[in-house]
């Protein structure tokens, strides 16, 4: 479904990514790990189309998109969810929700999709009508979550969704995960939380200052660890 190849990018004279090659199949669930600074966030930034690769190619579904600007990539279903739970706090959880709907305009399959959601994320209904600055920080990560499900991903972005959540919290947003993966959605998930995001993975990356210094499955990662 997506592939990397060879690709390198710089903010200025940081080259921060330096020849990152990897797959991510459909329906499988894709990690990328490391320390801080290694390039993870830089690597979604590139597949999004928020910074250019200097060289090297990105390809989904059959088409590079290494040149693509970021409204076209999301038209063709690459959908991020950025990091810091970032929700319109004076907004209500629907109307949060309603505007990850943003470039379609059927209404009915906008329902749907609403439904659906609310399902994933029970929560989510109990709070519909309140501000989603009201929401804890894991209730606010679920809706960063589910709004960008609204944009019916083919591939979802995750950079960090355990970031600053307690355990219990962190645990429940994997569960999520899983059930996200298991309805269909490809996931490509940046963490620090390296055994958590094993546990839901197909697959996983290592990076180190801009290269990828290890991958494998989950089993194998472990076993190398
Ligand atoms: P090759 O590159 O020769 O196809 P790999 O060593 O990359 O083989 O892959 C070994 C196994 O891991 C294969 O079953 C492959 O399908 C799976 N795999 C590799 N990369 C990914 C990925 N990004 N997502 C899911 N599964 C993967
Ligand atoms: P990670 O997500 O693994 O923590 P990043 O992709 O954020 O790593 O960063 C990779 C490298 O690029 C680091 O050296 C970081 O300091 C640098 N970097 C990231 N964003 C910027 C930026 N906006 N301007 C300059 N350098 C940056």
């Amino acid at each position: 479904m997506l592939q990397l190849e060879d690709v390198h990018a710089s903010y200025g004279n940081v080259h921060a990514l330096r020849g990152i090659s990897l797959r991510v199949e459909k329906d499988s669930v894709v990690s990328l790990l490391g320390a801080n600074g290694a390039g993870k966030s830089t690597v979604l930034k590139a597949l999004s189309g928020l910074l250019r690769p200097k060289s090297g190619s990105i390809v989904f579904g059959g088409e590079r998109i290494d040149r693509s600007k970021p409204e076209h990539i999301v038209r063709r279903g690459i959908v991020m969810v950025p990091e810091g739970r970032q929700v319109f706090p004076e907004l209500t959880v629907r109307e949060n929700l309603m505007l990850g709907a943003y470039s379609r305009g059927d209404r009915a399959q906008i329902k749907q999709d609403y439904e659906g959601v609310l399902e994933t994320f029970p929560i989510l209904k109990v709070k519909a009508k309140n501000f989603a600055g009201t929401l804890s920080g894991g209730q606010q990560q679920m809706l960063a979550i589910g709004r960008g499900l609204m944009a019916r991903p083919k591939l979802l972005l995750l950079d960090e969704p355990s970031l600053g959540l307690a355990p219990i919290i962190v645990q429940e947003i994997f569960s999520v995960i899983r059930d996200i993966s298991k309805r269909g959605t490809t996931i490509l998930l940046v963490e620090q939380n390296a055994n958590m995001a094993l546990d839901v993975s197909d697959y996983a990356y290592v990076l180190e200052t801009g290269q990828i210094s290890g991958q494998g499955n989950s089993q194998q990662m472990r076993e190398n660890d």
